[in-house]
């Protein structure tokens, strides 16, 4: 017999469209949702009647929000570090602060992947002319500089290609804490995306293969044509830093394939937008698996059931979505996110393209790459 936890009320902190999808398989499952997001426009505040709007360092928004809630989770790393430890000393958050401190900061992460052996770009920490200098030294050109904090979808970050650009890049960069990380040619980029309950229990999504469009996810497919070798080490990659950060919810793993090795980019510990593929293309959508994680439910199966490539619909492309019906694909199954504001690259919804799972790859390839180019 299962005999799950009380719980009534998940508080979510952050109100963009992983808010929203987080919220909408939480009420699927009949809980409550509080959301939290400084700003009322915000997509996840539309399908909630339990709102707060207040910014992250009201006081009495805390309150109000620890009030109502059995358990939190986040929906993005920019929440303030403090913020989650207060939270979390009356009920518990998905991830914890010490993960989040590790995950919102890419210094911290990159010391993360050294201490536990997951191999990730070479790299150097910047916070002085000095140290800018002998990065690039080190590493030679071009490399990539990265601001340790608030980066995401290419802010933040400058490609370095001289000596003689080193300086004035990381100015441009306000001379605030940055990585400078070697340029990795690499042949693909994939991500993989698993849940784990404090338990140890855990699950493993197939993996993803991505394309960037100028730094932003444009499309994600599933299978990914990858050697069962890298595919293995992938998830071997994923569940070391799964326990190492003893993460209740969700883990996602980004990495650059080169050659016959995998290297690490990044991590986000919540769902993330190379798992939307999830919600159509697998037994339970990445949204319900992490709210059943947190909540102590036992962790369904999540395995794949169609071949996706998940589109990506960025500013303009949200106002004619083409479906590419003679493609092959059986399904179209697009989203919104209830964006009024369209801007350049903003993520303003998205669509899964399916068709029946199949075992061989080399066809489902050729039609990603026509549209994803
Ligand atoms: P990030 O914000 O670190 O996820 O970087 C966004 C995108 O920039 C990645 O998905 C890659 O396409 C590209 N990128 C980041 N770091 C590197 C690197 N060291 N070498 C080559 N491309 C990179």
């Amino acid at each position: 017999m299962i005999k799950p936890p009380y719980i009534e009320t998940i508080g979510i902190l952050g109100g963009g469209q992983l808010g929203r999808m987080l919220a909408l398989a939480a009420y699927e499952l009949g809980l409550r949702c509080v959301i939290w997001d400084p700003d009322p426009d915000a997509p996840a505040l539309q399908v909630t009647n339990n709102e707060i709007a207040k910014s992250y360092d009201d006081e009495a928004a805390l309150k109000q929000f620890i009030d109502k809630i059995d358990v939190a989770v986040l929906e993005f790393e920019n929440i303030p570090c403090e913020l989650v430890a207060e939270i979390e000393k009356v009920k518990p958050v998905s991830p914890s602060s010490k993960t989040l401190a590790i995950v919102q900061d890419r210094f911290q992460e990159k010391s993360f992947f050294d201490k536990h052996k997951i191999p990730c770009a070479e790299w150097c920490f910047v916070d002085s002319k000095k140290s800018a200098t002998e990065a690039g030294k080190k590493l030679g050109y071009p490399l990539i500089l990265k601001t340790c904090r608030f980066g995401y979808d290419g802010k933040g970050q400058k490609k370095v290609h001289s000596d003689f650009a080193m300086l004035p890049s990381w100015q441009e960069l306000d001379c605030k804490p940055c990585i400078a990380e070697k340029f990795i040619p690499f042949d693909k980029e994939i991500s993989i995306i698993g849940v784990r309950k404090k338990n140890g229990e855990f699950a493993i999504y197939d993996v993803a293969e991505n394309i960037h469009e100028n730094h932003i996810l444009d499309t994600s497919k599933v299978p990914a044509i990858l050697s069962n070798e890298l595919e293995e080490q992938a998830e071997e990659y994923l569940i070391t830093a799964m326990d190492k950060l003893d993460i209740n919810g969700l883990l996602a793993l980004e990495m650059f394939v080169v050659g016959d090795k995998i290297l690490a980019n990044e991590m986000a510990a919540r769902p993330h937008n190379s798992g939307h593929w999830t919600m159509d293309g697998a037994r339970t959508s990445q949204f319900e698996l992490c709210i059943r994680a947190i909540i102590g439910y036992p962790i369904p199966p999540c395995e794949r059931t169609h071949d996706v490539l998940m589109k990506n619909l960025l500013g303009d492309e949200i106002k004619e979505i083409h479906l590419p019906f003679d493609l092959g694909f059986e399904e179209v199954r697009p989203y919104i996110y209830g964006k009024t504001e369209i801007r350049e690259g903003r993520k303003m919804g998205h669509v899964n393209f399916l068709r029946k799972k199949k075992k061989e790859k080399k066809a489902f390839s050729h039609i990603f790459y026509i549209i994803g180019h």
